[in-house]
């Protein structure tokens, strides 16, 4: 074996951001989760089966001759100009009115998330976010160093007084908060949403304490019941910033996200994006834009919604009748995943290889928090697998936790 295949050769010379970055929970488990026996509810993959692929071929197709000298050609780093048009449209759903020059497209809203971190945080800095909360976000402030600050929530979103008395202590200690990062709606991982209620909490209370939040909202199309919810942006253009993405409403393979902000930190956004990509992918911005121009794209979500809808029942009614007593979760009315806690003592990231040994995969709570909480939480997704895998991925859990119970 080669020396240098164990210990890194350049270890002493990397910045100090980079010592800190390992990879996710999440990616190791993925390699081992995808083995076809193995009944994976631990990805977020949106099921992209349900896209009319003959239909969306055709449409490249088209673009490329009819347009490929500008859809294969340099753009700008802000974006389409059509593109962020078209995507005013999308967030109206929400109630946000926005103006396409304030809009940014990004490179999913993970580039979003980074160019924010980076705009923003300085090593140590404070950013606030949900316990738990996205593991690609912690991610990215892990990669700037920032310090993050955990606010709890419950089964209707973030904890209104816990945030408050989070940003009086940390005024005390006079600490500045940059930013509050929060998943409103059908939350990864927690699966809740903020109610209406708590979001005028919320936005009343980061005006108070001038803390400026995120709101990354990659689910807000994908609710089970109703109308969509009306997104915080919507009611404080001032004070949020909104990130979009196409990902899970179409197909996370053209990387197109968006950061709707108010217009300085929009200018910001754009030079620190020019300094990432130069140019985004010409090619992709024309394709969703041309999706959004010509396909039947609201019936296409209303599609989305009713699979997954199918799905996160045959969850519920699975963990119902079949988990242990002890286990509670929450119950999503849109989106991805639900968030399980098991009994007292017991412990899901070291349960982890004994479920894989019963080809049953779930991601550990821990990566979703930054300070080691989680011990007893598991992410489990339904988007991906039918729902009678789902079914038969939840009676292997049970009977792997009713293991555990015993021991
Ligand atoms: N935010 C949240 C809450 C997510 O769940 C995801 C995808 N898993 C992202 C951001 C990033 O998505 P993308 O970069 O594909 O838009």
């Amino acid at each position: 074996m080669h020396q240098h295949s164990r210990t890194d050769p350049y270890a002493d010379r990397y910045a100090d951001r980079a010592a800190g970055m390992v990879a996710s929970e999440i990616r190791a488990l993925f390699a081992v989760a995808s083995r076809p026996e193995v009944v994976s509810l631990a990805g977020g993959m949106p099921n992209i089966a349900a896209l009319p692929l003959d239909v969306i071929g055709g449409m490249l197709d088209e673009l490329t001759r009819r347009r490929g000298a500008e859809a294969l050609q340099y753009a700008s780093a802000q974006g389409d100009p059509e593109l962020r048009a078209r995507i005013c449209e999308v967030m109206a759903l929400e109630g946000v009115h926005g103006s396409p020059d304030d809009v940014i497209v990004t490179v999913g809203s993970q580039q979003a998330l980074d160019l924010l971190t980076r705009i923003f945080v300085d090593p140590g800095d404070v950013v606030l976010a949900e316990a738990p909360s996205y593991v690609g976000a912690l991610g990215t402030f892990a990669m700037y160093q920032a310090d993050v600050v955990h606010v709890p929530l419950d089964s209707e979103g973030l904890v209104p007084a816990a945030l408050r008395e989070t940003l009086e202590r940390l005024r005390r200690e006079g600490r500045r908060v940059k930013f509050l990062y929060t998943v409103p709606t059908f939350q990864n991982p927690a699966g809740v949403t903020l109610t209406a209620a708590r979001r005028a909490e919320l936005l009343d209370i980061c005006a108070a304490h001038g803390v400026l939040v995120i709101e990354d909202n990659p689910y807000g199309l994908l609710g089970f019941d109703g109308e969509p919810m009306r997104a915080l942006r919507a009611d404080d253009p001032d004070h949020v910033i909104y990130l979009g993405s196409f990902s899970k409403t179409f197909a996370p393979g053209f990387r197109i996200g968006w950061a709707l902000a108010p217009h300085a930190v929009r200018a910001k956004l754009v030079l620190a994006a020019e300094s990432a990509i130069l140019s985004h992918a010409s090619f992709s911005q024309f394709a969703v834009r041309e999706y959004l121009m010509t396909q039947p794209w609201h019936q296409q979500i209303k599609s989305f919604r009713e699979m997954y809808r199918e799905r996160r029942d045959a969850m519920l009614d699975a963990l119902e009748s079949m988990m242990p007593a002890g286990c509670t979760w929450t119950r999503p009315a849109g989106g991805f995943f639900v968030w399980l806690t098991l009994p007292e003592g017991l412990d899901a990231k070291a349960m982890a290889p004994r479920a894989i040994a019963d080809r049953v995969a779930y991601v550990p709570g821990t990566g979703f928090y930054a300070d080691g909480q989680g011990r007893r939480n598991m992410r489990l997704s339904y988007c991906y697998p039918e729902p009678d895998r789902i079914r038969e991925g939840v009676r292997r859990l049970a009977s792997v936790v009713e293991r555990e119970i015993e021991l």
